[in-house]
C-alpha cells in the first residue's frame, strides 16, 4: 500500500482524483490483529489500521476490508473436539471475524470513519447482511465497509472471502497485515 500517513486532510478534502487503485480492498487476518499476543485483539493495531485506512479514504480512495477470525478461532483446529463437527466449528470460525468485525468498526467510528459492516450470513442486530450494491454505494459515499463472516461457507478461509470480494467489485486486493 502507497504509504499516506503523513498527509493530514480533513474530511472536507476529499477529492476523486484518479489513482491507480482507486478502490481497495484490505485483508486483515485475525493474527494481525492480535498483536503481541497477550490478548485476543490489541487495540493499538486496530488504532494503526483504522488510522491508516483514514488516511487513504481522506484521498478519495475506497476501501473495504474482510476481517479474519484466527485470533480467536480457527475452525480447522477445533473440529474433532468434543465431538464439534467440522461445520460447527467453521461456523464458530466465521463468528470470530464478526466480533473482530464490530471492534474495528468501533475504532474506525472512534476516530471519525463512517463505517458499515456487512456479513455474510444474518446477524442483522448487528451488521447489515452482504449486499453487492449497497456494499458499493457506501463506499460510494466515502465510508469504508467491513466485510464480515468470510464466505458464510464453512470449509472456506476469509482469504477466499476477499478474492471473491475483490473479483465481485473490481477491489485491488492489498495484504497489508495479512499474516
Ligand atoms: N471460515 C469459514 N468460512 C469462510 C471464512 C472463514 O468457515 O468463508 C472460518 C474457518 O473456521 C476459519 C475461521 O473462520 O478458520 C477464521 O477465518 P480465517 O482462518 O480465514 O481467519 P484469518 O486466518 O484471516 O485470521
Amino acid at each position: 500500500m502507497p504509504q499516506f500517513s503523513g498527509l493530514m486532510l480533513d474530511e472536507s478534502s476529499r477529492s476523486k482524483r484518479p489513482y491507480k487503485w482507486q478502490r481497495v480492498l484490505l485483508k486483515v487476518s485475525g493474527e494481525a490483529l492480535a498483536g503481541d499476543h497477550t490478548e485476543n485483539i490489541d487495540p493499538k493495531v486496530t488504532m494503526a489500521i483504522a488510522r491508516e485506512v483514514a488516511s487513504v479514504t481522506k484521498l478519495g480512495v475506497e476501501v473495504a476490508i474482510v476481517v479474519g477470525g484466527g485470533n480467536i478461532f480457527r475452525g480447522a483446529s477445533w473440529a474433532g473436539c468434543s465431538g464439534l463437527d467440522r461445520s460447527s466449528a467453521d461456523y464458530i470460525g466465521m463468528m470470530a471475524t464478526v466480533m473482530n468485525a464490530i471492534f474495528l468498526q468501533a475504532t474506525m467510528e472512534s476516530i471519525g470513519i463512517p463505517t458499515r459492516v456487512q456479513t455474510a450470513f444474518r446477524i442483522s442486530e448487528v451488521a447489515e447482511p452482504y449486499i453487492r450494491r449497497r456494499a458499493i454505494r457506501h463506499l460510494e459515499k466515502g465510508r469504508v465497509v467491513i466485510f464480515a463472516a468470510g464466505t458464510g461457507n464453512p470449509f472456506f478461509t476469509t482469504d477466499t472471502a476477499a478474492a471473491l470480494r475483490c473479483a465481485e467489485s473490481e477491489f485491488v486486493l492489498n495484504l497489508r497485515y495479512a499474516v
